[in-house]
């Protein structure tokens, strides 16, 4: 057996040689020493933590060609070209290759020309590949972006439920599983599905010190991305994210009105136009990318300086790899989301109209739930974010929250008549209204729906004057993330919930949070 000082020395000189870095960063150099010696391995670390390196260096010290299962086809050539330009032999096989260059990679590969053989996931599956691995010789599996096994996570491919079959097939070669997703659950699910169980795991610190997490309330989104831009990222690359294809290509359309350098990034268009856009965002400066969350996975950009989101992601995992992909260089950057009470009725919308069972629908929820929990929080951001990860830390100083503690107040009454309002509407007419029918009734408003449904009758109408209208939305939203209020079907209609009792009948107080933005907004009107 090689000595381990071998190893090291071996791994450090490919650092230095190939690479032209001096040194390992945090778990690198144990990981590739482990797994270079033969062993299995699990790797939860954040993006931008140098996860790579960790199976490109075994990789090269290895005798034999290292296969890399990765679900990123369209960054395949990428990453091989990457790889060639320091002079690694690598390639790839995928859907996206004719018959011949097929052959041709299979040749050397067989050969044993190859130091690195990247592989989408469904290619596994199929008998002619596991027949060409069988005659090759395999120097070790990396399975990256490994949480795409967790059928509970966000990104779940069916593909990836086969790659258990490695270690069946190829009991012998030494495994790599690496994520940046990593709540404990997921953690466990990886290692079970992998059957990673006796892998060592390395567990790399979440935190992200030099991104700054910011959530406000949504007014005017397009007027307050744009402010955003303006006023502390002119001319830096960023991106934001929307939910829907018409948004991004709105945005992006908004922001080069208004001279900033966008391009729309989103699954409708067409592969051209994609892959052209992605170069030049990374190959320019300055450029911001307007986009679906179909946009990012695997993106090395080392200067991104801000991701916006102008809609609420649907899961904190979510939430994190987006604005992850801000600041890979460790300089300050900006992670800015902007989400209103729109965003809940719609994400509930979603998870009631999709497919799946009961199991899944309540997954959704849970998961939408955290992310709401972490946007209304008075707390520190970076602790609530890291805790969802089962890390443990102290406010951080470089957040929101942090930078200027929200105010709570006791929104016990107001609760209560809201609550009141919506269990009225419901017990004394039948009726079933979102939240802008409730806020007009509280508001005193005598709008046509209104007057229509004589709800200026009610016993309610007109007991919520002292809040102003999007105070009362406030109200709602942060109802909906505390469990005390929900919504429901098509219309996003509220709802009481089993909670929602305790307040009405007085056993419970509501602490709110005060709206930060509406102090922002208010000084920027005045110095305007
Ligand atoms: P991840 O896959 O974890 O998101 P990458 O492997 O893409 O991260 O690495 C992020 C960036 O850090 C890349 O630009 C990479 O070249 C760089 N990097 C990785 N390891 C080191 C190191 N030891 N020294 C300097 N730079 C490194
Ligand atoms: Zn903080």
């Amino acid at each position: 057996m090689a000595p381990a000082l071998d190893l090291e020395t071996e791994a450090l000189g490919v650092l230095r040689r190939v690479f032209g870095y001096d040194a390992f960063r945090g778990d690198q150099r144990e990981i590739i020493e482990h797994v270079s010696g033969g062993g299995d391995a699990l790797v939860l670390m954040p993006t931008g933590g140098g996860k790579s390196l960790c199976y490109q260096i075994p990789a090269l010290v290895r005798a034999g060609t290292a296969v890399v299962i990765s679900p990123l086809i369209a960054l395949m050539q990428d990453q091989v070209d990457a790889l060639r330009a320091l002079g690694a032999r690598a390639d790839f096989l995928n859907s996206t290759l004719d018959f011949d260059t097929r052959r041709a990679v299979e040749a050397s590969f067989l050969a044993g020309d190859l130091d690195l053989l990247y592989l989408a996931p469904e290619a596994l599956g199929t008998p002619g590949v596991q027949r060409l691995l069988d005659r090759g010789n395999i120097a070790l599996f990396a399975i990256d972006e490994a949480h795409c096994v967790s059928q509970w996570g966000h990104d779940f491919r069916p593909d990836y439920l086969a790659l258990s079959m490695l270690h069946e097939r190829w009991p012998n070669v030494p495994r790599i599983a690496l994520t940046a997703t990593a709540t404990s659950a997921t953690h466990a699910e990886i290692a079970k599905r992998l059957q990673l169980e006796g892998a060592r795991h390395f567990v790399a610190s979440f935190d992200r010190p030099n991104i700054q997490y910011r959530i406000v309330p949504k007014n005017e989104p397009r007027r307050q991305l744009l402010h955003l831009l303006r006023t502390e990222h002119a001319g830096d690359a960023g991106i934001v994210y929307c939910l829907s294809r018409a948004s991004v290509e709105k945005i992006a359309e908004f922001l080069v009105e208004n001279g900033i350098t966008a391009l729309p990034y989103h699954a409708g268009l067409d592969a051209r136009t994609r892959a052209a856009n992605q170069s030049r965002f990374l190959r320019e400066d300055g450029l911001v990318m307007v986009a679906t969350i179909a946009f990012g996975m695997g993106i090395d950009k080392p200067d991104v300086r801000f991701v916006a989101h102008l809609d609420l992601p649907k899961s904190v995992e979510g939430y994190y790899q987006e604005t992850g992909r801000a600041g890979r260089d460790g300089l300050p950057s900006t992670a800015w989301l902007a989400y209103g009470l729109q965003d809940v009725v719609q994400q509930r919308k979603l998870i009631d109209g999709s497919e799946g069972d009961l199991a899944h629908r309540r997954n959704l929820a849970a998961h939408l739930d955290a992310m709401l929990a972490l946007c209304e929080t008075v707390e520190c951001r970076r602790v609530q974010l890291l805790a969802y990860f089962g890390q443990q830390s102290g406010p951080c100083g470089n957040c929101d929250t942090c930078l200027a503690p929200p105010e709570s107040w006791d929104g016990t009454i107001a609760a209560q008549k809201l609550l009141s309002t919506v269990l009225r509407l419901h017990r004394e007419r039948g009726q079933r209204f979102g939240a802008t029918q409730s806020i007009d009734i509280l508001l005193g408003k005598k709008t046509d729906k209104v007057t229509q449904h004589r709800h200026d009758q009610l016993s309610v109408f007109g007991i919520g004057t002292e809040l102003s209208e999007s105070e009362w939305r406030a109200v709602v939203r942060q109802l909906l993330a505390q469990g005390l209020l929900a919504v429901e079907g098509d219309y996003g209609t509220l709802a009481l919930t089993e909670a929602s009792k305790a307040v009405l009948s007085k056993q419970r107080e509501v602490k709110l949070r005060r709206e930060p933005e509406r102090v922002a907004t208010a000084k920027a009107a005045r110095s305007r």
